[in-house]
């Protein structure tokens, strides 16, 4: 069972079609709690074996409109994990250096080593989304942008990356709910931001320029996920349980990877003691 819906590759994503305040059926929001630190453990430890079978890396990738729980997600689903072998990694609009070079430049230099794990918080697809739906760089530029990340992409899975993509998906009336909870929040007032409002009046256009890029860009191996993220408890465990599903599927390649480097390991240590006796 799925609770985050994959884009199947070559098909056409309308947004529409998706409901942001989906919870599946057979889950309620205090079971929810139990099986998020359930599927937290268990996380821990599947990147814990990633990180000492040090054969694959794992670039997770999160995008979604403003107040959409990127950084909600990545506080409750990653409190788990050991922040050993784990960076953040948050994309802002580019710094003069970064906007001197091509758009991948910045993000290709923090992707993931072997054995570790990086979370992108927005991404170099914001260069086929702000920057698509703002005019910032002449359309023949972007337009071109949707196959080099594809190419970019590919380079990645063919060195052991994991790439996995998900997109926050809320509604306009969520969000607003949540850009007035910000102000009357003293806690979270720091968050509002007048640019906020102002890309807001900017919906349609940002669903839209999702839409191709979720139907361009999510691949077999790179795949695009839906995660309904009205239901903040729901987002986590849809995300959580994703994830686990897909590393679930590389635990035994990683036992027999930590096995044969032990087993190295070892035969080395036999050798130099037979070689002191000598
Ligand atoms: P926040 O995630 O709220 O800290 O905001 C970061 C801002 O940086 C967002 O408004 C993004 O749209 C913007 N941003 C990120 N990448 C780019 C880019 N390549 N070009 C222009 N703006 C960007
Ligand atoms: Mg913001």
């Amino acid at each position: 069972m799925e609770l985050a819906w994959k884009v199947a590759e070559g098909s056409e994503v309308r947004l529409a079609d998706y409901d942001p305040d989906y919870t599946a059926k057979n889950t309620s929001h205090s079971e929810a709690k139990e099986e998020l630190d359930k599927l937290g453990a268990e996380l821990d430890g599947l990147q814990e074996l990633m990180w000492a079978a040090h054969h694959h890396s794992l670039l997770l990738i999160l995008q979604g409109m403003d107040t959409s729980g990127k950084d909600g997600t990545i506080r409750h689903v990653f409190s788990h994990v050991n922040p050993q072998g784990c960076a953040v990694q948050a994309f802002k609009v580019p710094t003069e250096e970064e906007a001197s070079h091509d758009f991948l430049w910045r993000a290709h230099k923090v992707t993931p080593g072997r054995g570790a794990l990086t979370i992108f918080n927005r991404s170099y697809y914001e260069d086929v989304l702000v920057v698509r739906v703002h005019n910032l760089v002449p359309e023949e530029v972007w337009t071109k942008r949707y196959k080099e990340i594809k190419h970019f992409e590919k380079l990645l899975v063919d060195n052991k990356t994991i790439v996995l993509k998900f997109f926050l998906h809320i509604s306009k009336d969520e969000q607003e709910q949540r850009l007035l909870a910000r102000e009357k929040d003293k806690d979270k007032a720091w968050k509002v931001a007048v640019g906020d409002w102002k890309e807001r009046a900017y919906w349609d256009e940002y669903q839209k320029a999702y839409e191709v890029a979720l139907s361009k860009c999510s691949t077999d191996k790179a795949p695009w996920y839906i995660v309904p993220a009205n239901h903040k408890w729901y987002r986590n465990l849809a995300i959580a349980h994703t994830l686990v599903h897909v590393l679930r599927g590389y635990k035994d390649e990683w036992q027999a990877d930590l096995e044969k480097r032990g087993r190295q390991a070892l035969a080395e240590l036999r050798q130099m003691r037979k070689e002191a006796h000598k």
